[in-house]
C-alpha cells in the first residue's frame, strides 16, 4: 500500500536539491526525523501553510498512520518519506532544510549503540551538510540521559545550544509549543519534558 501512496515519495534520493520544485513553490523546507505516527507534523502543516514539511520514518508500520491522518483532510505541505535518517545526506541537498525537529528520538542506551542515537556526533555532521547557514535542529525528550549525551555531542561538534530547558511544561519557551504522541504519554505520566535548539557555530 505504502509503495503506490500520493503522500509518500518514492525514490526520494532522486529528488535530492529540487524539494522546492516537488512541493511546487519557494517555501522553506522544514523535516521531523523519526516522526512515528505524525501527530507533530500534521499541526504544524495545519498552522503553517508557508512553510513545507516532510516526515522521514523508517518503518511503514507507524508511517501509515500519518498517512491515514494526511488523507483525511486538505495539507499539500506535508508529504512523507520512508527512510532510515542515516541516508539523510542522499536524500536532501546542501543548505535544502531550513529546520530538523527531533522528537524522543529513540534512546539506544548501550554505549556501543550511541552512534545510532539520532543527536550523535555523526548524524550531526550529516544534518550540518542538508541545514541552511542559519537552519536549527529542535530536540525534545524526556530521556535525562540522552538530553545530556545531545548536548555534550553538540559541543564536541562545534554546535550552539540555545533555549535549554529541563521542564518544557513549565518554562519560557512553552508558548507555541506541539505536542507529540510520545510528548503526550509521558507528561501524562509526570515526565518532564526537556528540550534544545542547536545551531552550527560557523
Ligand atoms: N516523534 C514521535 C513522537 O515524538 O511521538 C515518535 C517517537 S518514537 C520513540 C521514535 C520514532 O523514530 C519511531 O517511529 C522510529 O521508528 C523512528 N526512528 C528511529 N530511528 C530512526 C531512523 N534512524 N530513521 C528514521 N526513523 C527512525
Amino acid at each position: 500500500m505504502i509503495a503506490s501512496n500520493e503522500y509518500v515519495v518514492q525514490e526520494a534520493e532522486t529528488r535530492r536539491g529540487q524539494w522546492k520544485a516537488v512541493f511546487g513553490n519557494d517555501n522553506p523546507i522544514q523535516i521531523e526525523i523519526g516522526m512515528g505516527k505524525g501527530q507533530f507534523l500534521t499541526e504544524l502543516a495545519r498552522r503553517n501553510k508557508t512553510v513545507n514539511y516532510v516526515g522521514i520514518e523508517k518503518y511503514s508500520s507507524v508511517l501509515i498512520r500519518a498517512i491515514e491522518k494526511r488523507s483525511q483532510e486538505d495539507l499539500p505541505n506535508l508529504l512523507f518519506v520512508r527512510m532510515d535518517a542515516e541516508h539523510i545526506g542522499e536524500v536532501f541537498g546542501e543548505g535544502e532544510v531550513e529546520r530538523i525537529y527531533l522528537n524522543f528520538s529513540d534512546p539506544w542506551p548501550k554505549d556501543r549503540h550511541a552512534k545510532r542515537r539520532l543527536t550523535s556526533k555523526e548524524f550531526l555532521a550529516r544534518y550540518e551538510k542538508c541545514l541552511t547557514r542559519d537552519g536549527d535542529i529542535q530536540f525534545k525528550t524526556d530521556n535525562r540521559q540522552l538530553f545530556a549525551f545531545s548536548l555534550e555531542q553538540a559541543a564536541e561538534a562545534g554546535w550552539e545550544t540555545k533555549e535549554v530547558t529541563y521542564d518544557l511544561h513549565h518554562s519560557d519557551y512553552l508558548e507555541g509549543n506541539v505536542m507529540t504522541e510520545y510528548e503526550e504519554r509521558f507528561s501524562a505520566q509526570g515526565n518532564p519534558i526537556c528540550r534544545m535548539v542547536l545551531v552550527k557555530v560557523r
